[in-house]
């Protein structure tokens, strides 16, 4: 090769390299809205056979636009929440609910493998995969998970289940929590095709706000969706992984201390099984960073499926001391499209909390 072509090889290498680099690495150089990035939208995998809700998702993406204040993300929001209900024609979202139960064979349980495989009468089928932006943390390690009708999950992690998404696993509560080097990534779960737009919007909302002002990135690694059970394969062999621990199960305190969890197995941190009754079992709940991190010495560990603190409600601070915890601002966002959030459910008499939003039961 001559000098000439090598020189002009290279600078066309560089060139690539650096087209490369923009879009997604823009919006890192630059805090606030990014120029020159495509703003990246939810989207459905198996958008031919649910082509209804696919549109609808078209028609309600958010606007990305130069310059949006925090108030003009939020009427747009609540215009593209009201406007997803009409197009789902549905005034309150537990009417998907009933329009799914309504598919279930009488008598047999109530199971996302047997639902997601059946269409709606208007011919779209019922469960789809949802493509999401999301924040994730640097080193953030990506782990594919698979699910089934199983009554355990180490069922699902030792049997030749089928894959539905995957989960982001980060390990360091110094990456979980260090917002400035979080870079944009996708999420995959399934869910029901007449949930899918707002479930969508959910996600994206979540996703712009830290688009616009990084101190807002929450990095959702693990959502789940339509399911029975769900878990990672079994066979990692021992991980270690931070989470925080607190002085009780139940107070307000948020003297927080970093705990190192020990796992014989990454997958006993990702699994979990829905019950009968379950919105998830319709693909009409979501569950926003479900870990298993309750281990020795750990006390009401965030993030935590189940917590009956009271320290849960303090939403922001939580936030604050792990970004895996969702700020108030994503539950005020929730209530806008019509979900029911945690703190309106009473379980077994107690004030339990677990960072799960859905259609309602009534
Ligand atoms: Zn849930």
């Amino acid at each position: 090769m001559q000098r000439g072509s090598t020189l002009a090889f290279l600078l066309l290498a560089a060139a690539i390299l650096v087209a490369g680099t923009l879009g997604w690495e823009g919006a890192e150089a630059s805090p606030g809205a990014p120029a020159g990035a495509d703003p990246p939208h939810p989207q459905i995998l198996e958008a031919s056979r649910a082509p209804r809700a696919a549109r609808i998702m078209g028609q309600v993406a958010l606007t990305y636009a130069p310059g949006m204040s925090t108030t003009d993300r939020e009427r747009d929001m609540l215009q593209k929440a009201a406007l997803a209900r009409r197009l789902l024609d549905v005034q309150r979202l537990v009417e998907l609910r009933r329009q799914t139960l309504d598919l279930s064979p009488p008598g047999a349980e109530v199971s996302w493998e047997d639902l997601r495989r059946r269409s709606f009468p208007r011919g779209e089928v019922v469960g789809v995969t949802l493509v999401a932006p999301v924040w994730v943390p640097a080193r953030a390690q990506k782990l594919t998970t698979y699910a089934g009708f199983e009554k355990k999950w180490q069922t699902v992690a030792l049997a030749a289940s089928r894959p539905s998404g995957y989960v982001w696993h980060v390990a360091k509560m110094a990456d979980i929590n260090d917002k400035a080097r979080y870079r944009p990534e996708w999420l995959q779960l399934e869910v029901n095709s007449k949930f899918a737009p707002i479930a969508a919007l959910l996600l994206e909302y979540i996703f712009r706000e830290g688009w616009y002002d990084p101190s807002r990135r929450v990095p959702l690694l693990v959502v789940r969706g339509g399911e029975d059970t769900f878990a990672v394969r079994l066979g990692s062999g021992p991980v270690a992984a931070e989470c925080l621990s607190f002085p009780d199960e139940d107070g307000s305190s948020l003297a927080a201390t970093v705990a190192l969890c020990h796992f014989n197995d990454v997958a006993e941190i990702y699994h979990g099984h829905h019950s009968k009754t379950s919105n998830h079992r319709l693909g009409l709940g979501l569950d926003l960073n479900d870990f298993n991190f309750k281990g020795v010495g750990v006390v009401d560990g965030p993030p935590n499926p189940i917590s009956r603190a009271t320290r849960q409600y303090n939403r922001d601070a939580m936030h604050k001391l792990d970004a895996r915890q969702m700020p108030a601002w994503v539950y005020r966002a929730a209530k806008w499209l019509g979900m029911r959030l945690p703190q309106e459910w009473v379980y077994f008499g107690y004030h339990t909390d677990w960072e799960h939003v859905d259609v309602g039961t009534k």
